[in-house]
């Protein structure tokens, strides 16, 4: 695998989930030279990441975590960044970049901001992750061939927000820089919406009488059991996600239901139509991803292998 000098010599991981816990695997990886450090609040969490490797040092607290680090990144849920912010606050050096990889945007540069006065702060997401959480779900290739959204708030220090491209860069994403608002109407429509959807239809499909469970499950090839995985994504994770994209969330769920029953009203009127133009044009976004190597065209998607 390629590894390629980093512009960060330590860098700080606070929250060893799934994304946290890959950020350190990566870095270790394809990042040379980087020392890392690692907190999560968790102290079993802390004892299977200390176990997992998934960062060099894991410190008791988070003050200790970021101590000398020079850049740290917030891998925790979006609820819990102001917290963890104010948390690790005394132990921060002079001219650190505090990074995040939380879902939304906005919410999240206005809490760390408030909670970092006089910080360099440079949010950042990366459009990567699976339906599991935890230390064990951590991988280093997690990143690689993936989109990295970052949204430096205005006046950012143009070398600091160059240097965290660079270093995402490292790990195997492509990146983007947009501004956070922007990021978060993206988001809403690529995977809030998508995921609220899923679990609609996924609890919907359990509470229902006429259809047993069994059929559910034994017939979920036809379609269900593509919803089923998104489904099963972390609660906390989602819940904040939705607390805290709310306007960009609501403007696309509106736009969805409109869209929604613009379907239900042809399926009424027999007009077949309108079903055959809009399943024609949808085919086409599909092929753009694959073509993007943005996704995989086998049945399974490609994704046995993790699990
Ligand atoms: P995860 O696997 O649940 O890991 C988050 C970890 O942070 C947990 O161990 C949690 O401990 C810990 N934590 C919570 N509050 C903390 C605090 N104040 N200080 C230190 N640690 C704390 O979650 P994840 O999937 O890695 O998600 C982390 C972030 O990545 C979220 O902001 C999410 O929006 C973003 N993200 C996720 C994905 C994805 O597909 N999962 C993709 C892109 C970005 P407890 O469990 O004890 O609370």
């Amino acid at each position: 695998m390629n590894a390629a000098p980093s512009p960060f010599k330590r860098v700080a991981i606070i929250g060893l989930g799934l994304i946290g816990g890959s950020v350190g695997l990566a870095t270790r990886e394809f990042a040379h030279g980087i020392v890392t450090t690692g907190y999560d609040a968790d102290p079993a969490v802390r004892a299977r990441a200390s176990e997992l490797k998934l960062a060099d040092t894991i410190c008791e607290t988070a003050a200790d975590a970021v101590r000398g680090a020079d850049l740290v990144i917030l891998c925790v849920p979006v609820g819990a960044m102001g917290d963890a912010a104010r948390e690790m606050a005394p132990g921060l050096s002079d001219g650190v970049v505090v990074s995040d990889v939380g879902s939304s945007k906005e919410s999240i540069t206005e809490s760390l901001t408030s909670a970092l006065p006089g910080h360099c702060i440079i949010p950042a997401h990366p459009v990567a992750g699976t339906e599991h959480s935890g230390p064990e779900a951590g991988f280093a290739t997690l990143f690689q061939h993936r989109w990295c959204i970052v949204t430096p708030p205005e006046g950012a220090d143009a070398d600091k927000v160059s240097q965290l491209v660079a270093y995402w860069q490292t790990l195997g994403a492509t990146v983007d820089t947009m501004d956070a608002h922007h990021h978060d109407l993206v988001l809403a429509v690529t995977s809030h919406i998508p995921h609220l959807i899923a679990y609609t239809i996924v609890g919907t499909a359990s509470d229902l009488e006429d259809v047993t469970r069994g059929e559910v499950i034994k017939y979920s090839a036809g379609g269900f059991r593509d919803f089923t995985r998104i489904a099963a994504s972390d609660p906390t994770m989602w819940r904040d996600v939705f607390l805290n994209n709310r306007d960009a969330v609501l403007t696309m769920l509106q736009r969805f239901l409109d869209d929604l029953s613009t379907l239900k009203d042809a399926i009424e009127d027999g007009d077949g139509e309108v079903l055959f133009d809009r399943f024609t044009r949808t085919r086409a976004i599909r092929r753009s991803i694959l073509d993007m190597g943005q996704d995989d065209s086998r049945p399974d998607f490609g994704r046995k292998d993790h699990g």
